[in-house]
């Protein structure tokens, strides 16, 4: 990646094309025409939410959000931008590892029991609109699911027929840190289509660009004529604008090592003091893929269904080997948690677990930032008299 201009590789080698909102209408429609279902951000409910799209007149044309620690807000942009708004409350995980999947069912027939697999097909999904973090929480979920030797059928099935069109963010929210973790606000690798949002004297354009083959077939068939210099300057200088607006910064230090070193630090107990071990920030987190499975049987007993459902490593069942839980304090549960996400990821799955899109802190009933407890923990470990003075 350009670091000046954030730009990455892939979109420095294509020129790619300029549309309207027309173009934006008439990809909605191809993508719909070749089968798929486009999902992408609406504003509702006083939120931008990830919903199935049947026209781009559902995108949030003139939404923008305010979003700070424990606080989201939409508010209405004069310059009517579609992706100006950073992340919203869902992920895709929401469509590629869903919440509630039914694994099995059984009957009874006669002195028989009959097990039934789930064989219900996904739809074919085209993501419009994943920003530049959720591509690589993406990929980290990629990683984790189907990148080893035991391969999570359900996300594989959903995953794998996945048309993404990316889109580079030009407006971070307070909470947003992509690019103390490496992941942003430009798309890295990981997409059929990439679009950056242009509005300004000149008017209100898309700059897009192909990662794939199929790519390259839509972008042929749409509406748009091929990019003028000043578009996509004014893109490049959008997105590096963006960079320096980070409303959020991890601290620049070895945060794996920084994790290690810090287990016994007192600021843990100071979280604990304020965490309601809720779990809101393992439901929003586009990279937690934790589940659990329930039974369920109807009222006469003659039939069960198996479901498994999203879990949390801060609910106390969740880590209850017999007996009892194995982290049973607060303190234990946030501590799992965060150390995980930025140090014991990386050897597990060989990347950092977070991508920087400030969703737990948002989201957070009592606004706990992520970034703030690394930094408490940093100044805890540098102002630490070293074993070897002590
Ligand atoms: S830990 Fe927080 S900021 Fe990092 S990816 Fe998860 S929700 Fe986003
Ligand atoms: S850190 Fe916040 S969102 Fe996460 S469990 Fe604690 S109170 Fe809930």
């Amino acid at each position: 990646m350009d670091t000046d201009t954030g730009e990455t590789a892939a979109a420095a080698a294509s020129p790619g094309r300029v549309m309207g909102k027309d173009g934006m209408a008439a990809l909605v429609d191809i993508l719909a025409g070749r089968g798929y279902t486009v999902v992408g951000p609406t504003a509702r409910d006083g939120a931008i939410v990830l919903a199935e799209l049947e026209s781009a007149d559902q995108l949030p044309y003139g939404w923008g959000v305010e979003a700070e620690a424990g606080r989201y807000r939409l508010r209405e942009r004069p310059d009517g931008a579609a992706f100006a708004n950073a992340a919203g409350p869902q992920s895709w995980k929401t469509f590629l590892h869903p919440p509630r999947v039914r694994q099995w069912s059984a009957d009874r027939v006669g002195e028989e029991t009959v097990f039934s697999a789930d064989l219900t097909r996904p739809p074919r999904w085209a993501f419009l609109g994943v920003r530049s973090c959720d591509l690589r929480a993406i990929a980290v979920q990629d990683r984790v699911l189907v990148g080893g030797a035991h391969r999570d059928a359900v996300y594989e099935g959903r995953r794998s027929g996945a048309f993404v069109v990316a889109v580079e963010c030009t407006e971070p929210a307070g909470t947003c840190f992509c690019v103390s973790m490496g992941t942003g606000p430009a798309a890295g690798p990981g997409y059929d289509l990439v679009l950056t949002e242009v509005v300004d004297d000149d008017g209100h354009r898309f700059w897009i660009r192909s990662g794939s083959a199929e790519g390259d077939e839509i972008l042929a068939e749409l509406p748009a004529r091929p990019a003028d210099r000043a578009t996509r300057e004014a893109a490049r200088a959008g997105v590096a604008a963006a960079a320096e607006r980070m409303g959020r910064t991890m601290p620049e230090t070895d945060l794996r090592q920084l994790m290690a070193g810090t287990l016994d630090a007192p600021r843990w107990d100071d979280v604990a003091g304020r965490c309601l071990t809720c779990g809101n920030c393992t439901m929003v987190c586009p990279t937690c893929f934790c589940t659990t499975t329930e039974d369920v049987t109807d009222l006469t007993g003659d039939h069960a269904e198996r479901w498994r459902v999203w879990d949390s490593c801060f609910d106390l069942d969740f880590s209850y080997l017999h007996g009892g839980p194995v982290r049973a304090s607060t303190r234990s549960r946030y501590r799992q948690w965060m150390t995980h996400k930025l140090g014991t990821w990386y050897d597990q799955f060989g990347s950092s677990g977070c991508v920087g899109c400030g969703r737990c802190i948002v989201w957070c009933p009592v606004g706990i930032d992520i970034t703030e407890e690394a930094a408490a923990l940093h100044d805890w470990s540098r102002s630490r008299p070293s074993e070897e003075g002590a």
